[in-house]
């Protein structure tokens, strides 16, 4: 239970840095993190990099997310927000959160409405908009200065004066974006951080959904933290009270994906009949401390060990994408949630892995729907059963696997 206690260090890091490092001992993970590893990041940023706009797309450079309007698929509102001009299966987005408000934070009003939402990388918070390249990991469009304005929000979503662009991240603002994006779902994923109070993410968005006139749109994914001594009857809790899945951020949570303790929640995903949701592999933004825990090879033993429970790899890895597509080649059980990959990499993925492992998600309010989702339109021009999958169908498919196990 050390680890979730506060202490004079814990305070010293929220200051600095962002939430996760609140609870976290000062020693590191314990895991073992190699130059090898060190050095396979480095190469795919590299070769990312060097490879932007020579993929079978060409480039694929706009300005600010308003400038996805250039694109046939999107097109601007008289309220300058984008919007989709042409018909397409109404999208399933596996990969959404809402404004968070913990520790002092006052609490967030998720079904107000503003007038824009402030993303917490937001390409279109200047004028022009910064280059917005669709070709590379979405998070690599960012300036240090985004990227320290990134670490003050999230830090502020903490502090008595909360963070202001969470407060914009509101169910209502994410309807009024579904609603644009070809009426969208969306799947809201809960965040347990292992904080020593007010840390009741999951609770508070089940909450405002069940409130929601749209509440049909939304399917809410419970979180759990393994070194919780109350999980399990957290977790049947919230599977009681509608939610649809688990999610899991080994890097924000601090924790291996094959803990023993860890093991147990998807024993019991297994039970209750809910899919895993992890966000899987090194963004190459976070502090390299939390890196360890998201090395691919962590979660396998967790996929392997429990080869009923399906499991979702968020963002397909990151930057670790090409270990979480050995991973999906090898494990029937393996699914790719895709938000941030760049379009080229996405490519790839629907060559090796096929667009029936693959489902839509954008990492909403992180970043607009339209930004990942612009890359599945392109990617699957001319091929509409493709399209139709990673929008819609395997989402299905994924609930339906999961329900099949419930005890
Ligand atoms: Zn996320």
């Amino acid at each position: 239970m050390r680890d979730l206690r506060l202490d004079r260090r814990g305070f010293a890091k929220l200051a600095l840095g962002s939430l996760a490092a609140l609870a976290v001992p000062g020693c590191g993970s314990g895991l073992d993190y190699t130059d090898a590893d060190r050095a396979a990041l480095e190469r795919q940023r590299r070769e990312e990099a060097a490879a932007s706009g020579r993929g079978p797309l060409g480039p694929l450079r706009f300005q600010g997310y308003r400038g996805l309007a250039d694109l046939p698929y999107f097109e601007l509102a008289p309220d300058g927000a984008l919007r989709l001009a042409v018909e397409i299966p109404a999208p399933f987005d596996f990969h959404t959160h809402l404004g968070i408000a913990v520790l002092f934070a006052p609490a967030i009003d998720l079904q107000a409405r503003t007038p824009r939402t402030v993303y917490l990388l937001d390409c279109d918070g200047s004028d022009p908009g910064c280059p917005f390249d669709l070709d590379v990991y979405q998070n690599a469009n960012f300036s240090e200065a985004a990227h320290a304005a990134l670490e003050a929000e999230l830090r502020d979503q903490g502090l008595p004066w909360g963070s202001a662009a969470a407060r914009t991240h509101t169910l209502a603002n994410l309807l009024a974006e579904l609603d644009a994006m070809g009426g969208a779902r969306a799947a809201v994923l809960g965040m347990a951080l292992g904080l020593p109070w007010n840390d009741r993410v999951t609770e508070t968005w089940m909450q405002a959904i069940a409130e929601s006139p749209a509440r049909d749109r939304f399917v809410p994914f419970a979180s759990v933290h393994p070194r919780d001594a109350g999980w399990r009857a957290k977790l049947r809790g919230f599977a009681a009270r509608g939610a649809r899945g688990v999610k899991l951020h080994p890097e924000m949570q601090r924790f291996a994906p094959d803990d023993p303790e860890a093991m147990e929640i998807y024993a019991e995903c297994e039970r209750l009949g809910l899919p895993v949701i992890f966000h899987a592999g090194r963004s190459g933004i976070e502090p390299e401390w939390m890196r360890p825990y998201a090395l691919i090879r962590h979660y396998t033993p967790a996929i392997e060990a429990f080869p009923r429970v399906q499991f979702l790899l968020g963002h397909a890895g990151a930057r670790d994408v090409a270990d979480a597509v050995t991973a999906a080649q090898r494990y029937p059980n393996v699914w790719l949630e895709i938000a941030c990959q760049g379009a080229t990499q996405l490519a790839a993925i629907l060559d090796t892995v096929g667009p029936e492992r693959v489902v839509f998600g954008s990492d909403w309010p992180f970043y607009p729907l339209a930004a990942t989702l612009a890359k599945v339109l392109l990617v699957t021009e001319g091929r509409p059963a493709a399209r139709a999958a990673i929008l819609q169908g395997n989402a299905e498919r994924v609930f339906a696997a999961a329900a099949a196990t419930r005890a």
